[in-house]
């Protein structure tokens, strides 16, 4: 049983684990002696639930798409992360890990991001939580999403910019790294996503399993059944799909199919797909499939998609896709693209460009038709308008 959830040493299969220095070795054991007792405790969960209701706006919706199913030949729902306090999912972890942080005693906030998004979640929630906070992102990063940066900023969170390598999210999670071995008393790491030393992974997945948790009602409600014949998400470090995927790991009733991020290709240097071209490294403190070159060094990811272009994957979903527990296809930018234009036109909801990613695998799909396909629309396209604008299709500008 639970064959593909993590195990008791912190592994899923061979992935993940804890390579971390010495100097944190104290922080990480500590985290993981007391992560489940808090996270499972009535009184946890009970603040936790209260907020994701109140404050994030849960259960999100599980709307079924009229329109595309039947272009698709099936019946689709979408699990409406978009609709969250702060436009995706990420809000889901970072309540969850503050409110762990507060009952560990520790007052000080730090995290890393690459898009902005997971570092806006993290300043919202202290903001809320009155905790002081500092987000390492790297300078380009910091040039390239203004406006995240401005909407920390405004919530009272202190952006440092990181000037060392690449000057991108990889940077950026170093320095965190570092400031935390400097501050393990009274400062905690935020994670964004299902990635890093254990028990992180887990930690993560277990806050987003909520949007399984809510799946199971939600199809029960609708289809008269719990469970749905096809899961689909995108997978960046994995924790939509993680959340997406987590009460239905060990039923095999359930397909699971995801999508990485193709960029230009995956047989041209611009790519994120790290679980199909990826080779088998430790990065983050964690055992994963990383895009490297044969000596080692972090090959930098590529994907139109800032949220997507992490240079490796989480461990849970290295294992999934090395099991064949889940199929995981490449999308490359043009065919996210083409699905979002897609989405807006048929549902009139425009998504995240990751969220697009994973939409794009449904031209890839045969489904019967009383096939039901639970697909997670993980953020909102508001903060990727810009790059839409600049791609959009010539018969759709003429449309207006
Ligand atoms: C960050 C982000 C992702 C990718 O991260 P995961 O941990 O793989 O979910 C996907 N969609 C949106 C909207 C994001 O902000």
């Amino acid at each position: 049983m639970n064959s593909y959830q993590i195990d008791q040493s912190g592994f899923y299969g061979s992935y993940g684990g804890a390579y971390i220095p010495e100097i944190l070795y104290k922080t990480v054991e500590d985290l993981r002696r007391q992560y489940l007792p808090i996270i499972e405790s009535e009184e946890f969960l009970h603040e936790y639930y209260q907020l994701l209701r109140d404050y994030v706006g849960r259960p999100s919706p599980l709307y079924y798409a009229r329109r595309m199913s039947e272009r698709y030949g099936c019946r689709l729902y979408l699990k409406r992360e978009d609709l969250n306090h702060t436009g995706a999912h990420k809000i889901n972890n970072a309540i969850g890990q503050v409110l762990l942080a507060r009952r560990m005693g520790k007052r000080r906030i730090i995290a890393e991001t690459g898009a902005g998004q997971h570092g806006v979640a993290t300043a919202t929630v202290c903001a809320l939580m009155g905790l002081p906070c500092r987000v390492y992102m790297g300078a380009l990063d910091v040039k390239r999403q203004h406006v995240n940066v401005e909407r920390m900023r405004m919530l009272g969170a202190e952006v440092y910019p990181v000037e060392s390598g690449n000057k991108t999210l990889k940077d950026a999670t170093n320095e965190a790294i570092r400031d935390w071995c400097c501050h393990p008393a009274d400062t905690f790491y935020i994670i964004g996503s299902t990635v890093g030393p254990h028990p992180y992974p887990d930690l993560v997945a277990r806050l987003q399993s909520v949007i399984s948790q809510e799946l199971k009602v939600q199809l029960q409600e609708k289809e008269d059944r719990p469970w749905p014949d096809v899961l689909m998400a995108c997978v960046g470090g994995g924790s939509n799909a993680a959340g997406t995927i987590y009460h239905y790991l060990d039923d095999t009733r359930v397909r699971i199919v995801l999508a990485e991020a193709g960029g230009l290709g995956i047989d041209t240097e611009q790519t994120a797909a790290s679980l199909n071209i990826g080779t088998v490294g430790i990065l983050h403190g964690s055992r994963i499939k990383v895009m490297q070159t044969e000596d080692g060094q972090i090959i930098e990811p590529y994907s139109i998609s800032a949220g997507l272009d992490y240079p490796g994957t989480g461990p849970m979903h290295c294992n999934l896709f090395e099991t064949g527990r889940a199929t995981v296809l490449p999308v490359n930018d043009d065919e996210a693209l083409r699905a979002a234009f897609e989405l807006t036109r048929l549902e009139g909801i425009i998504p995240a460009l990751e969220s697009s990613h994973a939409l794009a695998l449904l031209p890839k799909m045969k489904f019967r038709p009383d096939e039901v396909v639970v697909l997670t629309v993980s953020g909102r396209g508001d903060k990727d308008l810009d790059t839409y604008l600049k791609h959009m299709p010539q018969q759709e500008t003429k449309n207006k």
